[in-house]
C-alpha cells in the first residue's frame, strides 16, 4: 500500500446514524461497529478519509472534524472527491459490482412500498453466485458466468481458510 493510499468512509448512514435529513449542522450518533473499525485502521497506520457530499460546505467540514475528534479521538480529512489513492470505500448507498462484468454483488430488494432498490441489499455471497450461474438461458461459457464461477471459487477458498483458522 503506498503512502497516499486511503480508505473512504461515508458519514451519514455509515459512520453516523441517519434516518432522515434534519439539517446540514446535524450529525447523527456514532455507529459503534464502524467507529471501532475506523479506530483499528488508524491504529494500524491506515489513512482514513470521510467521503461525503457534505464536504462542499467548509463550516460543515469543521463540524464533521469536531465530531470525529469527539468520537474517534482525532480529526480526519473530509472530502467529496475520490482520487487514485482511494483503495476502498465504505458507503451505505454503494452498489458493489463484480469487476469488469457490470453485475451487482447483491440481490435486488423490493421494499414494502414496492420500490425496488439495490441499496437495501441482501448479502448472499455463494448463494448469489449459484443463482447467477444457474439462471436459465445463460450461456455457461459467457464472461459473466466465468466471473461468477471464479467469484464462487474465491468465496469457497475464503470459507475453507476461515474454517482452517478456526481449527475445523
Ligand atoms: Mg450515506
Amino acid at each position: 500500500m503506498s503512502r497516499n493510499s486511503w480508505v473512504g468512509v461515508d458519514l451519514d448512514g455509515t459512520l453516523a446514524h441517519y434516518d432522515h435529513w434534519i439539517s446540514e449542522k446535524h450529525i447523527g450518533e456514532p455507529i459503534p461497529a464502524m467507529v471501532d473499525r475506523v479506530k483499528r485502521w488508524l491504529e494500524k497506520g491506515i489513512q482514513v478519509k470521510i467521503l461525503t457530499a457534505r464536504a462542499i460546505d467548509l463550516d460543515v467540514v469543521q463540524l464533521i472534524q469536531e465530531w470525529c475528534y469527539k468520537h474517534i479521538g482525532q480529526t480526519l480529512e473530509v472530502t467529496n472527491k475520490k482520487d487514485f489513492g482511494m483503495f476502498e470505500l465504505w458507503d451505505d448507498r454503494a452498489v458493489r459490482v463484480v469487476k469488469n462484468t457490470g453485475m451487482p454483488c447483491c440481490k435486488r430488494y423490493k421494499g414494502e412500498d414496492g420500490y425496488s432498490s439495490m441499496r437495501k441489499y441482501i448479502l448472499s455471497s455463494i448463494d448469489f453466485c449459484n443463482e447467477e450461474i444457474n439462471l436459465p438461458g445463460r450461456d455457461p461459457n459467457s464472461n459473466v458466468i466465468t466471473a461468477f464461477r471464479e467469484r464462487k471459487s474465491a468465496f469457497l477458498d475464503m470459507f475453507n481458510f476461515i474454517d482452517h483458522e478456526k481449527g475445523e
